[in-house]
Parts: C-alpha cells; sequence; structure tokens
C-alpha cells in the first residue's frame, strides 16, 4: 500500500500540499516560468505577476467574462480581474471593437481627437468635476496631482494615511511604524531623499492627528482613498469625509481623491454616491477596460490657480506629461467604458453580485465561528482575518497574517478560484455569474474546514 500524502496538521503542512498540488497540475505553467525565467527577470515581465501564492506564476492563456484559462487548460473564476483594470470583464465586447476599430486608424497623434471632448463630457457629467486632464497611469495621475499641488499652494508637504497605495508615486511611500513614528515604507528601493521631510502620515480615521497635521498650514494636499483598500480594507467612520473636507478647507489644503480602486461603489464612484467634493479626483486601471490609460479631473477654482501657477512659474518645462498619454488609442476605449460598459445596470448586477459574496463569505464565518469578517465597498470584497474589521492600518496589519494569506489564496487556486494575490481582495464584475460566486464561498468555506481540522 502506498503510504498517501501526509497529515495536514500545521499550515506550513498544507502548504507544502497544495504547492505539490499546484506543481503537478500545472506542468505548462512550471515550464514556461522555467523559459521565462531565462529572459525575465524575476521570471515574468512584471514582478508583481510572480507575488502569486503559487509556486510560479499561472500562464494565462485568455480571459473571457469572469473566467480565465490558463495554458494547462484549467479553468479559473477569476475575482483578481487583473488587479481591477478587467473590473467590467475580459474580453469586453464594446472595448474589444473601440479596440480594434482606432487600432486601423492609428492608435495615436499627439493630437487630440474629437472623441476626446465627447470624454471629457462623459467624465465631466459622471463625476462633476468640469476640467480634465490625462495619465498613462493611476501614478502618473497622482504624481501630477501632487506636483500641482505643490505649484498652486507653495506648500512642501502631501500628507497620506497610513496603510495607503496610489501607485509608484515616491511621495506615498511613508508609513507609520509600530511606535507611530513616520518612516520610509520597508524595502522601499533606491530612494535617496528622506521622504518624511515632505510627507506627512496619520492613521486614517483619526480626525485628531490630521487636524493637527494640516495646523501647520505646511500641507499642499491630503492624498485619499475615500476606503483604503490597499491595506485589507478600512471603511471611513461616519462623519469622517465630511471632517476631512472641512478641516482641509479650513487649512487651505488641497484635497485628491484618488478612486482608482472604489470606482467599485457605483457609476460615479465613492465620490459621487457619498458626495464628496474633491479639490482634484484621480481614476486609472478600469477607465479604459485594460488599455493603459489614467484621467484626473479638477474643480474650476483649481484650475483658475493653476493657470495662475503656472504664470507665476514661467515659460519652460513642467515635468508633467507622457507621450501616451491621452492617445486616441485610450480615448477611443475610455468612450465605449463610459458610453457602454460602465452603466447603471452593469453596476446593479455588480453590486447584487458582491452583496451575495459577502451574504456568503459572512455565512461561512458565521458557521464556524471564525473571528474573521468581511468589508466591501461596492464590487470590492475583502475578507478580513480578524473580527470587527479594524479601523486603522495598525490595527489591519496584526491581522494580515501572510502564511495563513498565502494558504488561502494557493487553496482557492488549485479549487479554480483567482482573487487578487494582495491580501484577500476581490471583485464581482457584471458578468460573474452567481456559481461562480457560490464556488468561491464553498472554496472559502472548505479551508476554513481545513484549517479547523489542524486546531
Ligand atoms: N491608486 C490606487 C488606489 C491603487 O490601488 C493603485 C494600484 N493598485 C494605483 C493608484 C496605481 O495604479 P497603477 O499601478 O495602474 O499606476
Amino acid at each position: 500500500m502506498s503510504p498517501g500524502p501526509a497529515p495536514v496538521r500545521a499550515l506550513s503542512d498544507l502548504l507544502a500540499a497544495e504547492a505539490a498540488r499546484f506543481v503537478a497540475e500545472h506542468p505548462r505553467s512550471m515550464a514556461m516560468a522555467g523559459q521565462a525565467a531565462a529572459v525575465w527577470r524575476g521570471g515574468a515581465p512584471m514582478h508583481w505577476m510572480g507575488d502569486w501564492a503559487s509556486p510560479a506564476p499561472i500562464f494565462a492563456a485568455q480571459g473571457v467574462g469572469a473566467s480565465l484559462t490558463d495554458v494547462d487548460g484549467a479553468l479559473y473564476d477569476d475575482f483578481c480581474l487583473a488587479d481591477t483594470p478587467a473590473m467590467f470583464g475580459h474580453g469586453e465586447a464594446a472595448v474589444a471593437a473601440a479596440i480594434a476599430d482606432q487600432a486601423r486608424r492609428g492608435a495615436g497623434f499627439m493630437l487630440p481627437t474629437a472623441t476626446a471632448i465627447l470624454v471629457g463630457r462623459l467624465l465631466a457629467e459622471r463625476f462633476g468635476l468640469p476640467l480634465w486632464q490625462t495619465a498613462t497611469t493611476a501614478s502618473d495621475a497622482n504624481r501630477a496631482a501632487i506636483r500641482w499641488a505643490r505649484a498652486v499652494t507653495g506648500r512642501p508637504v502631501i500628507l497620506v494615511f497610513d496603510g495607503c497605495y496610489h501607485g509608484m508615486v515616491d511621495d506615498a511611500f511613508v508609513v507609520l511604524d509600530r511606535d507611530g513614528a513616520p518612516v520610509m515604507k520597508p524595502g522601499l528601493l533606491g530612494q535617496v531623499h528622506d521622504l518624511t521631510a515632505t510627507t506627512w502620515v496619520v492613521p486614517f480615521n483619526d480626525l485628531a492627528a490630521l487636524e493637527m497635521a494640516l495646523a501647520s498650514d505646511q500641507v499642499a494636499a491630503v492624498l485619499a482613498e475615500p476606503v483604503m483598500t490597499n491595506c485589507g480594507m478600512i471603511l471611513p467612520e461616519p462623519g469622517f469625509h465630511e471632517a476631512l473636507r472641512r478641516l482641509t478647507r479650513e487649512a487651505g489644503t488641497l484635497l485628491v481623491i484618488d478612486e482608482t480602486h472604489t470606482i467599485s461603489t457605483g457609476p460615479g464612484g465613492y465620490t459621487r454616491a457619498h458626495g464628496l467634493e474633491p479639490d482634484i479626483f484621480v481614476l486609472g486601471k478600469a477607465i479604459a477596460g485594460g488599455v493603459p490609460a489614467a484621467v484626473w479631473g479638477v474643480t474650476a477654482e483649481l484650475s483658475a490657480r493653476m493657470d495662475a501657477a503656472q504664470a507665476r512659474i514661467g515659460p519652460g518645462q513642467s515635468g508633467i506629461g507622457t507621450t501616451l498619454s491621452g492617445n486616441a488609442l485610450a480615448m477611443a476605449t475610455m468612450r465605449a467604458m463610459l458610453t457602454e460598459v460602465m452603466s447603471d445596470a452593469a453596476y446593479g448586477r455588480m453590486l447584487a453580485g458582491a452583496e451575495r459574496l459577502v451574504a456568503g463569505l459572512n455565512a461561512v464565518i458565521a458557521g464556524r465561528g471564525l473571528a474573521w469578517s468581511t468589508v466591501h465597498v461596492g464590487a470590492r470584497v475583502e475578507l478580513v482575518f480578524a473580527a470587527p474589521p479594524p479601523k486603522s492600518a495598525a490595527q489591519m496589519r496584526k491581522a494580515l497574517d501572510p502564511e495563513l494569506m498565502a494558504a488561502l489564496h494557493l487553496w482557492l487556486i488549485n479549487r479554480g478560484v483567482l482573487i487578487a494575490p494582495f491580501h484577500n481582495m476581490m471583485l464581482v464584475s457584471p458578468v460573474t455569474e452567481d456559481a461562480q460566486i457560490d464556488r468561491l464561498v464553498a472554496a472559502v468555506d472548505g479551508f476554513a474546514g481545513a484549517i479547523e481540522e489542524m486546531q
């Protein structure tokens, strides 16, 4: 008789067993990982692609709707959705048609097209800010917002919330350490400036700390996600946003709202759903259906101040802008997204799906008596290994158990479910089927059962 698999007594046993299963079931991905490592540093064209819990990256073959197949023929229910760019589904017909049509007529000219006028109007109508600019990524858009905020106010400091992520934006790579002192993010590479001098950081939901920082009259802008989605998920306390707006106005500080993830809330993002009044509104990732593009909008008042700042500074190179930004291809896809894809009906489906997912996960948590919880902002759902869900990044970090997360992610991968490789973030698209949601819930239940058996 063969000895059979080793008994799973500890998380490390479970991880080892799941890793072995992945290797056995993904021979092509494993082989391609070896080939890729010979030409791509770190084994993939972008190092995050290797950040999944699987022993090697899953080499994707095709995405259709909310499903993805890999080179081994495995089919996944996709709740990662490219970490947001595909949040309305893979291979969306209107986007594919817009790309094909525009690509034939020229991808970009470094000139505006008539479509740009329409897209600008659609952005203004939907998000409520009158004047817009484009960037190629949300990171770039945030960097532009920061530069303008400093130029307009003449102030040096940007204030962010502990646990934030706004992209490849040096100015946002500051966190609070265990003692609550601001430090540069652990792991930050090649940074020669002391970012803590010009980036201040306070805990989310801590209005006293915010008020104290703003009282210095040094803060050009607060850069914030309306719901923190990059350190687990942390919801604003009631009244937080009203106070944030009042305090920033009183201090002469601009408010930059980064909606790149919270566009999951509804058709006008969290801003429209909750009546926020940002000076600058940033949106990347999903806005062009996977074609690299981002937009940022400003109020008329801020726009006038930008003109004045530019006149004061005088001619020369602003240092803001990249060649591919606002190209014809991005504009054509944004038009498709804004007119055909990001519709009220689509949001209705994705919000209903998210409710189903949250209800299912909560039932698993209650049924098994777990000290876990769920948090969600519209179609974006987070499973948190703590209950009640933390209100600050300091609390959340204690819940982000790396081994437990890795085990859950790999367990799900082996059962045909992808969630974002960062914490336990899941997105429901308008084309996600109830059966897919139910499979995810069942897989989480199975995982929780396996964990229970170890105790
Ligand atoms: N803002 C937020 C809130 C994000 O979550 C991210 C990426 N996760 C970004 C900006 C940066 O987006 P990109 O990597 O596309 O530049």
